[in-house]
């Protein structure tokens, strides 16, 4: 018998079932997701109103590439566009977070044509080359090099030195507004306003990535709306199909024709089953007010994490229910005694634990998750 790759550390629990905030392991113990799959299930697991839809669509069809028209696409592109701000029209459907940041970069040059990427310190972008090529950390770069190689790096949150890293030779800068794998950690106003400003001077084009803050998580759809800063692309993922593999880059309509035909491509993109969840899923965020839900459990959770009484805790980073417990130790060595005490979480950096909830959580939820927090952290103090 095959097996899988593994190159993913496991804890030993074997996950049967998944119902909204809820996951059970084989042995009926629960869990309150606060990984979600590094953020995919923000809506729930198997919400009822997305399930639904995807299993009408299961019925009818399933694969037809973009080159013919479908009804689940249409449906997906009415409802995803009333989610969007006025100017951004143009949506390249992919498959995951990572080939929505290439479609980025890709529509970038051709419209620019020039060389360089201008990214920022403790950046995640993705693992595929040119996503690899813009994400900062030494561990999941160095054995793939050479990578593209006209990529500088600036400091992430220096609006000062913004001027000096964008240059002539600039197709696009690309940020996510508040780092998710990095350590949870929101970009200032300052520093994407000057990045907007000088993009702007130099012709390039500003690209937010919002595959891990978009689609309501912090608090608004898109997190660059909380900072009213516009970019020319934005990218999304994680959520936006429910827990169904997607990606997508939106951009505004003047780029909206930059590929011939035959330029870009994807087998997967526009899915049919993949469409239909995704427009149920736009349909349910705007429906259920999802990012004010998200904004007032964020609140709840956020003033529980600042309260664990430990002096091993640092602060609370974060938007919403994205958020970061920054700690004094390093932050894996948590994650398996939280599982037993029925928290999922996640780190980020190497410091910080990450909380990545679906928007319904409870406040016995939190509670749950306050005290297990707690405990784990008092339990490393011991002397
Ligand atoms: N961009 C950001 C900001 C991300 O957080 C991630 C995934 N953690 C990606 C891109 C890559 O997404 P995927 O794993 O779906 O390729």
């Amino acid at each position: 018998m095959g097996r899988i790759a593994k190159y993913y550390r496991e804890y030993g629990v074997r996950i049967v079932r998944g119902f909204m905030q809820y996951v059970w392991d084989d042995q009926g113990r629960r869990y309150v997701d606060c990984n979600t799959n590094h953020g995919v299930v923000f809506l729930g697991h198997a919400n009822p109103k997305i399930a639904e839809t995807v299993k009408r669509q299961l019925e009818e069809v399933w694969a037809v590439p973009l080159n013919f028209s479908t009804p689940a696409r249409e449906r997906f592109i009415e409802e995803f566009s009333k989610l969007l701000p006025a100017k951004f029209g143009v949506v390249f459907l992919q498959n995951t977070g990572t080939e929505a940041v290439e479609v980025a970069i890709k529509i970038a040059k051709k419209v620019t044509k020039r060389p360089t990427i201008v990214a920022f310190t403790n950046s995640f972008h993705g693992r595929t080359m040119g996503s690899l090529s813009i994400t900062w950390n030494e561990k999941y770069r160095k054995a793939f090099e050479p990578l593209y190689p006209h990529v500088r790096f600036g400091k992430f949150n220096v609006a000062a030195e913004v001027d000096k890293v964008v240059g002539e030779d600039t197709c696009c800068v690309v940020v996510e507004p508040i780092q998710g794998e990095g350590g949870v950690n929101p970009a200032t106003p300052e520093f994407l306003k000057a990045l907007r400003e000088e993009t702007q001077r130099k012709g390039a084009l500003l690209i937010i990535d919002e595959v891990q803050t978009g689609f309501g998580r912090t608090g608004a759809v898109w997190a660059f709306q909380k900072y009213g800063v516009e970019p020319d692309i934005f990218t999304a993922g994680k959520p936006v199909a429910g827990g169904l593999p997607i990606g997508l880059a939106v951009a505004k309509e003047e780029f909206g024709d930059v590929f011939e035909p035959g330029e870009h491509g994807s087998t997967f993109a526009g899915n049919a089953v993949v469409m239909a969840a995704a427009a149920a899923a736009s349909r349910l965020l705007r429906e259920e007010d999802v990012p004010a839900k998200a904004e007032r459990a964020g609140a709840e959770l956020a003033k529980a994490l600042a309260e664990t009484g430990s002096r091993l805790a640092v602060r609370v980073k974060g938007m919403g229910l994205m958020l970061g417990l920054e700690l004094r130790v390093k932050a894996d060595q948590f994650i398996q005694p939280l599982l037993d005490s029925g928290v999922m979480a996640l780190t980020a950096g190497v410091n910080t634990l990450r909380f990545l909830p679906p928007y319904m959580i409870s406040k016995e939820d939190v509670e749950v998750v306050h005290g297990a927090v707690s405990e784990v952290l008092k339990k490393a103090e011991a002397p």
